[in-house]
């Protein structure tokens, strides 16, 4: 077991960030995105940092890297954005052709340095770095008993308990702990793992999240999507299985374990709808065409006069052009979003308070004067932004302001690793589809069915988790489990 390098050490001003101020924020958080290398000859840190900033729209409180070259496992985690987080020389110090990357956003543990990834984690059966994206359900329960086998905790995420719990596996291969992991695990859990000098792959038996499997010059790649491996100039191969673990050393790629989920699966349908990039591939589809396809259904059930479609950039420009397709409306562009406005902790004064959701979109008025206007959107969540939007497009000159929305209402938290607010909170929780069209000021409003969702994605549809919509989740939750819950 090779010597482990850490470092900065946590550095005290970065400790506490407290949250990021946006009031005009009203997307569906996700919880992280991982990337993994064994290549030798490559500079495998700098492949997973490239891989890590395409997967930016997956997290972007913390990012983190972890190397080897075989002898040692070294590690730089900071907060912000990845290419905030690295610069030159962090990356020079992180040597070796096996690494794994991690940017997070927190959905278990408070936004610091603490529960920044790769976690480290020297157990008894191994030594591990390992990056997490998902959400376990019983990680109380679970740091009780590590607790009772003498282990301590320096976060407060649920990420490092899963790391303890692999690095003390009664176990001495990769087979029998990735067994004894998802025996023990409940939830969501795509794992990137190394060792000193192993990359091993792991997803939960429901799928919930995505981790896929791409070639890079000879060498692997693990990552959350596969748009991290074209940034990298890795091949895509295929995903990991729900409840497959792999490993990735010089004899190739293994699949070591299997677990069935007897049946019941739990792809999050939100990744088609908003969080994975239009240019990713999930389930064998690219998620731009399941997108569209969502747009001509939501045209199929809701059809309306209109002279536009336009789509709130970025995430509902495709099911936009989708709705144009198939109503035969023409599609354009109606607003413009700063591209390069990031989460900020600066407060506006009250004039610039008053100008709202401009700070992040602007509208294009000679294109919307005087029109009928479709607006495509991707959800409603707890609908602080989608009012400013209306007006906005009301300020523009729009005459008439029909409101599509690609997902049916969400009535139901998430607990497996989307932040999506609490049931209080949500708007189609405490409201009608008519109230809520009021209260947006929209002229007119429609959610797509479950079912229409259904139709434009990929796959078996059984194996979709609808929790948020529909309030039934793949396997039993805790309802409106804290995501602090690990802070007491
Ligand atoms: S509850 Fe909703 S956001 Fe959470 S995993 Fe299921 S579909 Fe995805």
């Amino acid at each position: 077991m090779g010597e482990t390098f850490i470092y900065p050490d946590p550095p005290t001003e970065n400790v506490v960030m407290g949250s990021p101020v946006d009031e005009f924020d009203d997307s569906a958080r996700e919880a992280c995105g991982v990337v993994g290398v064994y290549a030798r000859g490559e500079e495998a840190a700098r492949a997973v940092f490239f891989g890590i900033y395409a997967l930016q729209h997956r997290g972007q409180e913390s990012a983190g890297i972890a190397t080897s070259d075989g002898r040692s496992i070294r590690a730089h985690t900071e907060m912000g954005l990845v290419g905030q987080a690295f610069q030159e020389y962090d990356l020079s110090r992180l040597p070796g052709y096996l690494s794994i990357g991690h940017t997070r956003y927190s959905t278990t543990g408070s936004s610091n340095i603490s529960n920044a990834q790769p976690i480290i984690s020297k157990g008894t059966s191994v030594e591990i770095a390992l990056g997490h994206n998902g959400n376990v359900i019983n990680a109380l329960e679970l740091r009780e008993e590590l607790f009772d086998w003498g282990l301590s905790f320096e976060s407060t995420a649920d990420s490092e308990i899963i790391a303890h719990l692999i690095s003390n596996a009664p176990a001495d291969n990769w087979s029998d702990r990735a067994a004894y992991a998802m025996r023990r695990l409940q939830g969501a859990y795509s794992l990137v793992i190394m060792t000193v000098d192993k990359l091993v792959g792991m997803r939960d038996p429901l799928g919930v999240r995505p981790l896929c499997i791409g070639r890079l010059n000879g060498g692997w790649v693990l990552a959350s999507e596969s748009c991290a491996l074209d940034h990298i100039g890795a091949e895509y191969v295929r995903e990991v299985e729900p409840g497959e673990a792999v490993v990735i050393d010089d004899d190739g790629l293994k699949s070591v374990y299997k677990k069935s989920s007897k049946g019941s699966f739990g792809n999050c349908v939100f990744e088609q709808i908003y969080f994975s990039r239009p240019d990713s591939i999930l389930d064998g589809t690219l998620v731009y065409s399941s997108r569209m396809a969502m747009g001509a259904e939501l045209a199929k059930e809701f059809p309306v006069d209109a002279d536009v479609v336009i789509g709130v950039p970025d995430s509902a420009t495709a099911a936009a052009v989708g709705y144009s397709q198939e109503s035969g409306i023409q599609f354009t562009e109606g607003l413009v979003k700063n591209r390069y406005v990031g989460r900020t902790f600066i407060l506006p004064d009250q004039r610039l308070r008053e100008l709202g959701v401009r700070r992040k979109l602007n509208y294009l008025p000679q294109i919307l004067e005087g029109k009928k206007v479709v607006v495509v959107d991707d959800s409603i969540v707890r609908g602080t932004t989608t009012p400013h939007v209306v007006k906005l497009l009301r300020k523009g000159g729009a005459k008439e302001i029909h409101l599509r929305i690609c997902a049916p209402p969400i009535i139901s938290p998430c607990h497996f690793g989307v932040d999506l607010a609490s049931k209080d909170e949500l708007l189609a929780a405490n409201m009608s589809v008519d109230e809520i069209c009021d209260f947006i000021g929209a002229d007119s409003l429609g959610f797509l069915s479950p079912e229409g969702l259904m139709k434009s994605v990929s796959g078996n549809k059984s194996q979709y988790c609808m929790g948020c919509f529909t309030g039934e989740y793949p396997i039993p939750v805790q309802l409106e489990m804290d995501k602090l819950v690990l802070e007491a």
